[in-house]
């Protein structure tokens, strides 16, 4: 792959498993020195940065364990992160969870969980980098929302509703850095193949009495016009593009990857 991120450095929250591994893997396979977060047994984090290190010549990444949900620790892992490649060129906000549940059965702590990680995390983050994109007048936050950032659905009350506001973050920021080398923009995919959405398909086979092919199918990718799951990889390579020569222009935006959802 053309090493078009060489010199670049990315911090990709919640990188130890789906999506965001996926998008580790290209940006360091592109060049890119990165640090991964997230949890994870030790042995599943330390396979992940060995995978990483393969497709980077070797190099390990560097990794922040810290919880998303408190700020506290998000500023400090990007102050980390800063240290341990430099500087912190790429952001890629993208730790997230999901919880579901009728709006008058939704346990309160669940809400302010999804609100901390999924939403509030993006502007700490942001935030504590933004003052050195600037002073080198190049930078790309890359936040992973959703096709939830755009429609909404039953049972999905918080995780709509930080989804929505990561969209609208979004857009302040990339309208506040529109004169500058730095781009701010949103990925909302459908549903993508990661353990997260993969465990919402039980669920809902045994609430429906369905076999899981079946809830898959009709339950979970009702809304999915393409009827199969997006591939993390199809997610990863959009930030590759939104990092790389020729994406400047592309700011502020909501780019829906979710096999013709939000089309519908
Ligand atoms: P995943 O469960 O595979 O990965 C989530 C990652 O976030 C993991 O690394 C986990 O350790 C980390 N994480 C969770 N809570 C954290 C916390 N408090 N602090 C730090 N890290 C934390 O999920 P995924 O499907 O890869 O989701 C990644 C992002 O993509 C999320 O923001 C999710 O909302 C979004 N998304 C996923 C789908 C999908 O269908 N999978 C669709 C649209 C959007």
């Amino acid at each position: 792959m053309e090493q078009s991120l060489a010199g670049r450095s990315a911090l990709i929250t919640g990188s130890t498993s789906g999506i965001g591994l996926g998008i580790a893997r290209l940006l360091a396979a592109a060049g890119a020195k990165v640090m991964l977060n997230g949890f994870g047994k030790p042995e599943d984090i330390e396979a992940a940065r060995q995978e990483v290190a393969a497709l980077s010549g070797g190099v390990v990444p560097a990794y922040s364990a810290a919880d998303l949900s408190d700020p506290a620790q998000v500023r400090a892992m990007c102050a980390e992160a800063e240290a341990a490649l430099g500087s912190v060129d790429i952001l890629v906000n993208n730790a997230g969870i999901q919880f579901t549940s009728p709006v008058d059965q939704f346990p309160e702590a669940k809400w302010d969980a999804i609100i901390a990680i999924n939403l509030s995390s993006n502007f700490h983050a942001a935030k504590a980098v933004l003052p050195g994109m600037k002073a080198r007048n190049w930078g790309r936050i890359i936040n992973v929302a959703s096709a939830h950032g755009l429609v909404g659905s039953p049972e999905k009350v918080a995780y709509v509703a930080a989804k929505h506001g990561v969209v609208g973050m979004t857009k302040v920021m990339a309208l506040e850095v529109a004169q500058s080398g730095i781009t701010c923009n949103a990925i909302c995919p459908g549903f993508v193949r990661t353990p997260l959405a993969e465990a919402q398909v039980g669920p809902l086979a045994q609430k429906h009495g369905v076999s899981e092919e079946v809830a898959l199918r009709d339950y979970l990718l009702a809304k999915q016009p393409s009827k199969r799951w997006v591939e993390v990889d199809e997610v990863a390579h959009m930030a590759l593009y939104l990092c790389g020569p020729g994406s400047g222009a592309v700011n502020g935006a909501a780019l829906s990857i979710d096999g013709g959802w939000v089309a519908a």
